[in-house]
């Protein structure tokens, strides 16, 4: 049975109430709104050609009244799905009561929040920041005031361990240790202070840790890479050759935390527990940008008035609506939901391999889907899908990144990975 905290969540009509239309002519209205995207926004993106007006849990209604079905969720960011209610009132009920202070003073959600989340995370100590970039470099300068601080690594030699393949977002910093040419290249003069070793090869790790190692700081999953799941015991490598040289193990689950594959963050599935990590995406339940470094107060515990800081950081309306995630997440509801689905998106999804498809990854409602290149690229399935009324994105050509809202039903999966074969048979 579905708990009623999550029917509340599931106010659509579903499946019978689907108005999609078939394959959508880009109509008129469609296409004079592109043409303002186009003319008046910088092209640092290529959406589908899909203008979306409304959405409600699972669905998503264009300006010609289409409707979707949402297989991406904003990279995890929709985790709860569009609008859910409790989050929705939160924020509407902060909004009439304060929404900034500034952290010059205090407000009365900030430390509920910070409690909050380190309880539901197991945590000591909790820094808020906006978006998942502002996470990742509030836990780099952390990890190298820490390495000078605390480890006694001589000044500005500190260094991170990341990985080949890596997203963590798109700053001057974060990029310099990007591997991707698209995301890195025109960007210099780079930071220097990162070595990158083969992602999943726990003995390149070991090997690349020396006297001036501050951390490593890895995704647990890849997702921006197309959804890579490292081998079994790699994690529990890492975290020894952490223990064993006293280097931090940071773990970035802006996109693989929170529910996504089944537990808080994906760590716990391999026992595993980092010093600090990295939240984002669906902290603030896709209706503002919340972010968080949460972890060991005593490495956390090197920051210092003035040292480092925010704005908007911990404001009043993301801590409310951060408050209200925090809720959801507490009942595990979402964390089952995503392991039941989850087993169901996979074992469906394996039955395209061979057709038209050549690999399937992942974990909970969370899958990389490798698409045949001699058959389709990622950008020729993603559009076909839309045709059939399905939403969803390609990273890198070939693969497509699944990630529903958490609230999807069992037939809603269904009908989108039976629409997925058309699309790969189109
Ligand atoms: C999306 C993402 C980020 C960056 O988050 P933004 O909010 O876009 O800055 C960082 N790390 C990971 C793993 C991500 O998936």
């Amino acid at each position: 049975m579905v708990p009623d905290r999550l029917n509340r969540a599931l106010p659509t009509p579903g499946l019978e109430g689907c108005r999609y239309r078939g394959p959508m002519a880009d109509t008129a209205v469609t296409s004079s709104i592109i043409t303002l995207d186009e003319q008046w926004g910088a092209h640092n993106y290529h959406p589908l050609p899909v203008v979306i007006a409304e959405a409600e849990g699972s669905w998503v209604t264009d300006v010609e009244g289409n409707r979707y079905l949402d297989f991406l969720s904003g990279y995890s960011a929709l985790n709860f799905g569009h609008r859910h209610p409790d989050l929705v009132a939160a924020a509407h009920a902060q909004l009439d009561r304060l929404t900034l202070t500034s952290r010059a003073f205090h407000n009365d959600q900030f430390g509920a929040f910070c409690r909050e989340l380190a309880t539901l995370t197991g945590t000591e100590m909790v820094l808020t920041m906006n978006t998942g970039a502002e996470a990742v470099e509030s836990a780099i300068k952390v990890a190298r005031k820490w390495a000078y601080q605390v480890k006694g690594v001589a000044f500005d030699s500190a260094e991170i361990i990341v990985a080949t393949n890596n997203f963590h977002g798109r700053t001057t910093t974060i990029v310099s240790f990007s591997d991707d040419p698209v995301a890195h290249d025109n960007y210099g003069p780079f930071t220097p202070g990162f070595v990158t070793v083969p992602y999943g090869d726990a003995e390149a790790v070991r090997d690349a840790i020396g006297p001036n190692t501050a951390a490593v700081l890895m995704e647990p999953i890849q997702g921006e890479a197309g959804v890579i799941v490292p081998p079994d015991g790699f994690w529990r490598d890492v975290r020894q050759a952490c223990d064993d040289n006293d280097v931090l193990l940071i773990s970035d689950e802006v996109q693989s935390g929170l529910a996504r594959t089944g537990e808080i963050f994906a760590l716990d599935h391999e026992d595993v527990r980092a010093d600090l990590y990295t939240l984002g995406k669906a902290l603030g339940g896709g209706i503002i940008p919340v972010s968080a470094v949460v972890g060991r107060a005593d490495v956390l515990g090197v920051l210092t008035p003035g040292s480092h800081g925010s704005t908007f950081g911990g404001y009043p309306v993301a801590c409310a609506v951060g408050r209200a995630v925090v809720e959801l997440l507490s009942t595990g509801d979402f964390q089952k939901r995503s392991t039941d689905l989850g087993a169901h998106l996979h074992a469906r999804l394996g039955e395209l391999v061979g057709h038209g498809v050549v690999e399937v990854r992942g974990r909970g409602l969370w899958a990389g889907v490798d698409i045949d290149p001699a058959a389709k690229t990622g950008r020729e399935v993603s559009m076909a899908l839309r045709d059939q009324g399905v939403l969803c994105k390609e990273t890198h050509h070939r693969t497509l990144r699944i990630a529903p809202p958490l609230v999807i039903t069992r037939e809603e999966i269904d009908h989108a990975v039976d629409a997925l074969a058309a699309a790969l048979r189109a």
